[in-house]
């Protein structure tokens, strides 16, 4: 039963009731998304009800390195972020443009793009959120008059489409350093609903009419003052234990001053231009279309893939690749997410989330590159030609 709490202030909503929450946006038509543990990785994926939820795990992360293990077995959401993002509902990493079929003289079109679904991701972590909303500037959806590449239908249409429950991180990972980049471990708007986890239940506060109404649906309550105080705690204690720190102040102007630092170099000699950081980066947007003919039919299927500023060919023109060298490559894509894409979006193209730092086979570190270039470049540190 909904209380007078809901119309703007925080609600309790039971643990029980996390099985309700699902079910009635199963019931209003939502393709429900959430962390599961699928094998050995976390990953987002439908959940059909609470039970597909991982549940009593948490996650061990540090440069290239990945652990599931044991956690509290009633706490639900212990584990930071996993595998995959968001993003890959939203902006899937292979999408159909269109089929067609040679006749005469003409194209004739088979199908179009497969129809977007009514997603719902519940559990979806602050530092995605903040991903989210940088991933629309990019794809031209919201804010009118930010600086934005051309805008995306599918992309919009999916994000118009869906509904977002958030849950703020009481236990950040090895790799995370949200707090630095100021987009968690507490979500500060652009959700539906916003949850804190306690051992009974969960902390809850609208953000959005369909938000209020979804919990008008639900049993939640007034919650008690210790509820509010053990909330905070937690937050503030995810505060102070991030793995991860990155100092951002003056972080732009250091790195537009440093295109030829000898640091591009050295992690030119470890860097294994695999891709991995672009593949798994919340915010990455860079696509290439692929055709597939079929063998023996006139049939032709228009694809949309994911790309790499990692790979040889991405910048390849008739003259050849633009940026040759995995140094340039390295440098292109750490310069793109913490300096040029205030530039070209007028925000930080990182969240915080930490999962380049995870997932790279070498444990390139971008937080631990830019303290390096930082320290190297503190006044009579070291010589830098820029
Ligand atoms: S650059 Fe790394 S830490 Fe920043 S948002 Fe992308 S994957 Fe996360
Ligand atoms: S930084 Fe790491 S994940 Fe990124 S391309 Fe290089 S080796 Fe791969």
């Amino acid at each position: 039963m909904a209380t007078d709490e809901v119309g703007g202030g925080r609600s309790f909503l039971p643990r029980g009731a996390l099985g309700e929450l699902i079910g009635v946006l199963r019931a209003d038509g939502y393709t429900v998304i959430g962390p599961r543990r699928e094998g050995a990785v976390l990953l987002l994926g439908e959940v059909g009800s609470a039970e597909d939820l991982a549940r009593g795990v948490r996650d061990e992360q540090e440069g290239g390195r990945y652990r599931l293990g044991p956690g509290d077995p009633d706490l639900g959401f212990e584990c930071a972020v996993g595998m995959n993002s968001p993003k890959s509902f939203f902006f899937p990493a292979m999408q159909r443009m269109y089929r067609c079929h040679v006749e005469g003289e003409r194209f004739m079109l088979d199908a179009g793009p497969a129809q977007v679904s009514k997603l719902a991701m519940v559990g979806i972590r602050p530092c995605d959120l903040a991903a989210l909303r940088v991933q629309d500037r990019a794809f031209g959806v919201g804010e009118s008059g930010t600086p934005r590449c051309a805008a995306e239908d599918l992309y919009g249409e999916a994000r118009r489409r869906a509904l977002l429950v958030v849950v703020n991180c009481t236990r950040p990972a090895g790799t995370c350093f949200c707090a630095s980049m100021g987009t968690g471990p507490a979500a500060s708007g652009g959700y539906d609903l916003c949850l804190t986890e306690l051992r009974a239940g969960f902390v809850v506060e609208a953000g959005s009419e369909a938000g209020r109404s979804l919990l008008g649906r639900l049993p939640v309550r007034e919650p008690s003052s210790a509820e509010l105080e053990l909330a905070e705690i937690k937050l503030e204690n995810a505060r102070e234990h991030m793995g991860r720190r990155l100092e951002v102040a003056g972080l732009k102007e250091l790195l537009d001053g440093a295109v030829e630092h000898p640091q591009w170099d050295e992690v030119a000699k470890r860097c294994l231009s695999c891709g991995n950081c672009t593949m798994v980066c919340p915010t990455c947007f860079c696509s290439t279309v692929m055709d597939q003919t079929e063998l023996g039919s006139a049939t032709v299927t228009r694809w949309r893939q994911w790309e790499s500023c990692h790979s040889h060919q991405f910048s390849y023109t008739t003259a050849g690749p633009v940026r040759s060298t995995v140094r340039g490559r390295y440098r292109h894509w750490m310069r793109h997410k913490l300096c040029t894409w205030f530039d070209q979006f007028g925000c930080s193209g990182c969240v915080g989330c930490g999962r380049c730092i995870t997932w790279c086979p070498a444990g390139i570190d971008l937080t631990a590159e830019a303290a390096r270039i930082r320290q190297a470049m503190a006044p009579g540190a070291v010589e830098v030609t820029s």
